[in-house]
């Protein structure tokens, strides 16, 4: 049995089945904006590995930095014990992010963030003798695969149905339906206001991604929207949970995708790119008022620990790769592919097979009539030289920030050919 073969029979891949598994493709190495198949053919890599490796791959900054770190401790518990690594990136973090969040929570995985968050509002509201435990979130949303975050993804597709019995029932608003460069109109708050209203009594926070929401859909929204349900929450003493994991550390031409509305969350998750895609690792902060809320409760703690919480190697990356992204012109990197992805993404609007072209940041979104051949498009796009991974309708790309435009160009005409072999 050949590796593959291995591959196919025994390793579960994300969201794949063991018995009809889609190819896999095998990765040997990868430098810069290229990922080396096996075969030794290289890819341009339009995914940047789900978000994170904005800076690309092979970096020689964060290897450096996972070397020294490396030489002094890979990992140390944090119960009792604190590092360096810990407290530097906490305060890069708290410089970093909106005003006021100032208390940080070191998670390992960006739906564990989202499930401290969750826990951060159920107790924040046990603290205050008043106890809320529902979340109100929007349709088409995403925040992770564990039990808690999923209970606030997009209802539809599969997830709540299989789970049905065992999820809490949460609190639905329509999906922004205002896009991002729309003309705002009160109106298109409506659904949300109403449901707020009727339900705060119950409802601990409000959970959504700012501005794009990701895997659920790929959609970006107005920032009025944003700003709108940042005073209702206010309005109705609701707090609110910014799940920037997806949209963190420059994505979407900000910062911080919060900065669109100029609003500072309650709490806000982040993960992803953290690490410049280089370890697993999340943070969740919060302002004093909330976390002194916490902790002068009858529990006295946050009710959470992992076992690699603060994990020393995948802070000291964080932290170069932070240091990294703010010594460069981010800024200018991602308009410059957004400029290109809105001029060479754009023109599909009129192919046959294609429903809608959608652009922010360093995201380019290209939503098709019918549902892709995932596999079949994916061996196109390894043909022409590009990683792709379209799922559902989606075909898109978030590129690291360093893409140059020749290789960005090549990343658009592939799209080009998918859709071509579609039919419309
Ligand atoms: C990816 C993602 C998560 C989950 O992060 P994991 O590290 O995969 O657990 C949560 N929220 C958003 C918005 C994401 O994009």
């Amino acid at each position: 049995m050949n590796s593959l073969e291995f591959d196919r029979e025994h390793i579960w891949h994300p969201y794949t089945s063991l018995t009809h598994p889609l190819p896999t493709y095998s990765i040997a190495r990868a430098e810069g904006v290229h990922l080396e198949l096996a075969d030794g053919r290289k890819l341009i890599d339009g995914m940047s590995s789900w978000w994170a490796c904005v800076h690309g791959y092979n970096v020689p900054e964060l290897n450096e930095a996972a070397e020294t770190q490396l030489k002094k401790m890979a990992h140390v518990m944090f119960g009792g014990i604190t590092h360096e690594p810990a407290i530097e990136l906490s305060k890069k973090l708290v410089a970093m992010t909106p005003e006021g969040l100032d208390r940080v929570f070191l998670a390992d995985s960006g739906s564990v963030a989202v499930e401290v968050a969750m826990k951060m509002a159920i107790q924040y509201w046990h603290s205050k003798g008043t106890p809320k435990t529902r979340f109100l979130t929007i349709r088409k949303g995403y925040h992770g695969d564990t039990f808690g975050a999923m209970s606030v993804c997009d209802p539809n597709g599969g997830m709540h149905e299989l789970y049905t019995g065992f999820l809490p029932k949460h609190l639905f608003a329509d999906a922004p339906t205002c896009r991002f460069n729309d003309a705002w109109n009160p109106q298109y708050l409506d659904n949300f206001s109403a449901l707020i209203k009727e339900n705060h009594h119950e409802i601990a926070a409000v959970i959504l991604e700012p501005i794009v929401q990701g895997a659920g859909g790929m959609r970006m929204y107005h920032p009025d929207y944003l700003k709108g349900v940042r005073s209702l929450c206010d309005e109705y003493d609701v707090l609110l949970i910014a799940d920037e994991i997806a949209t963190g550390f420059g994505r979407t031409g900000k910062l911080f995708a919060c900065e669109w509305a100029c609003i500072t969350p309650d709490i806000i998750c982040l993960g992803k790119a953290l690490t410049g895609g280089y370890m697993t690792l999340s943070a969740t902060l919060t302002t004093q008022q909330v976390a002194y809320t916490i902790c002068n409760g009858s529990a006295g703690v946050l009710m959470h620990g992992p076992t690699f919480m603060g994990n020393p190697l995948a802070c000291a990356i964080a932290n170069a790769s932070i240091d990294l992204l703010m010594q460069s012109d981010w800024q200018q990197h991602v308009a410059q592919i957004e400029s290109q992805l809105i001029k060479e993404l754009t023109p599909y609007r009129t192919h046959p097979a294609v429903a809608d072209v959608r652009v922010l940041g360093a995201i380019g979104v290209v939503e098709t009539k019918q549902p892709v051949n995932m596999a079949e498009l994916q061996s196109i796009f390894v043909n022409e030289g590009v990683w792709i991974r379209p799922f559902g309708k989606l075909i898109y790309i978030m590129p690291p920030f360093i893409m140059p435009p020749t290789e960005l160009s090549k990343l658009c005409h592939a799209i080009g050919m998918g859709l071509d072999s579609m039919k419309g």
